[in-house]
């Protein structure tokens, strides 16, 4: 195979989808890549790398990359105003991984971008929210679950600073839907940013995202790279674990205590150990996972823990788009049901609807019932193709589960459920 002479640090770079294959994500860790030679993927074009200070990379300058020591810019970004609003949009991408984050100071980060198919519909959910423009871009990891459709957000949207962890050569990915995205990366000029434990992505007033992860490299497995970041506003935090596995939960030393966590792994075994969930403590946590996936996932193991931790688990293959909102002291949920009904916090404000990534469908809300329509706010259930009505939590809404008002349920002609005995 012809390899371009790309430098050490690029090959790196040009990183880690650890020959998984393009579903990535195998159920267990240690998915020690295997035949993984150090060949770089053989036509990518070399993007423009910013290697990051003091990675002892016997890394040369590539030919064509313009190698930029300095750290990104966060400090140009503008402070949350009082009253601003954080929105956590955990996207429901299938098996797979997206959450999309309009920050309270009107700017945007956008983690992993799911399976290829899932592209377009990302950028039609963000374009529907108004946002043509993703200020920090990170690609936790590169399997295919992850940046499956980052090519096509980079492609269709602005992009600001672009992150990414430096794979081992042995682990960096030689996979088609890696090349593509670097093609993309690179046609647009951008640059890639090394994720890693220590990374300010964003701090400004009571504002912060910061990598606690990862904390090493030469892991062997693609998932251990996973970039965690922890995302801080006012009193209210929230955890993004990427694929990290248990092996890099031991290596955070960083604080980890943490409101909201998305479950790393996508609620693998291998991941969120007892002890690392003891440390975060988390009172709700989000599993970004597609239902019937051949993995497995999420494991029993995984949600025995954060059971027994006391934490309410929202699902997307249960719940589909799950939106988590903060005003930088309290946190409320925006989700068409939980898996743990008898600890699910009441659906606030139906105003947001369903939202499926799945496809390649636009992906604005179904709901089309404000909740000012229902004098009592109160929130049910449709599937859709049932005629009944539904609480949350319900068996009947594993398929999908559409919220509604009550009122508007009624008026549509939708009957309760004999079974969960949803308010009448
Ligand atoms: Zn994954
Ligand atoms: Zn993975």
């Amino acid at each position: 195979m012809k390899q371009k002479r790309i430098s050490a640090a690029l090959m790196s770079l040009v990183m880690a989808l650890s020959l998984v294959g393009a579903s990535g994500c195998s159920g267990t860790t240690s998915s020690s890549s295997p035949q993984l030679t150090s060949e770089p993927a053989s036509s990518v074009s070399t993007p423009i790398v910013s290697s990051a200070p003091k990675e002892s990379s016997n890394a040369k300058k590539s030919d064509a990359a313009t190698v930029s020591n300095e750290p990104a810019i966060s400090d140009s970004a503008p402070a949350p105003s009082s009253g601003a609003l954080l929105k956590v949009n955990y996207l429901d991408v299938g098996q797979g991984d997206s959450e999309f984050i309009e920050l309270p100071n009107g700017q945007t980060m956008l983690i992993d971008a799911g399976n290829p198919e899932n592209g377009s519909g990302i950028v039609s959910y963000i374009t529907s929210r108004g946002h043509n423009k993703i200020d920090y871009l990170i690609a936790t990891h590169p399997h295919a679950d992850h940046i499956g459709g980052m090519a096509t957000v980079v492609d269709s949207l602005d992009i600001g600073t672009i992150y990414m962890p430096r794979t081992s050569d042995g682990d960096t990915p030689t996979t088609s839907v890696y090349k593509k995205l670097l093609t993309s990366i690179q046609s647009k000029g951008l640059k890639i940013n090394t994720a890693k434990a220590g990374v300010s992505i964003v701090n400004t007033g009571s504002l912060s995202a910061t990598m606690i992860a990862p904390n090493s490299t030469g892991y062997g497995d693609l998932n251990q790279y996973s970039a965690v970041i922890m995302l801080t506003y006012g009193k209210n935090k929230f955890l993004f674990m990427g694929d990290a596995g248990n092996t890099s939960e031991s290596e955070i030393a960083a604080d980890v205590s943490a409101d909201v966590l998305k479950v790393g792994h996508h609620g693998s075994k291998t991941a969120t150990s007892q002890k690392f969930l003891n440390k975060v403590h988390p009172k709700q946590a989000v599993i970004e996972v597609g239902s019937g996936n051949k993995y497995g996932h999420p494991t029993q193991q995984a949600l025995n823990r954060l059971k027994s931790i006391g934490a309410t688990v929202y699902r997307t293959d249960l719940c589909s788009t799950i939106v988590f909102t903060s005003d930088s002291n309290t946190i409320t949920v925006n989700k068409s049901a939980s898996s743990v009904k008898e600890q699910a916090p009441p659906s606030s404000k139906a105003s947001t609807g369903k939202a499926t990534l799945k496809s390649n469908a636009t992906i604005t809300p179904k709901s089309t019932a404000p909740a000012a329509n229902n004098a009592q706010g109160i929130t049910v259930y449709i599937t859709n193709t049932g005629k009944k009505y539904h609480s949350a939590g319900c068996r009947y809404l594993s398929k999908s589960c559409i919220p509604i008002s009550l009122s508007e349920a009624k008026a549509e002609g939708y009957i309760p459920c004999s079974r969960c005995n949803p308010p009448e």
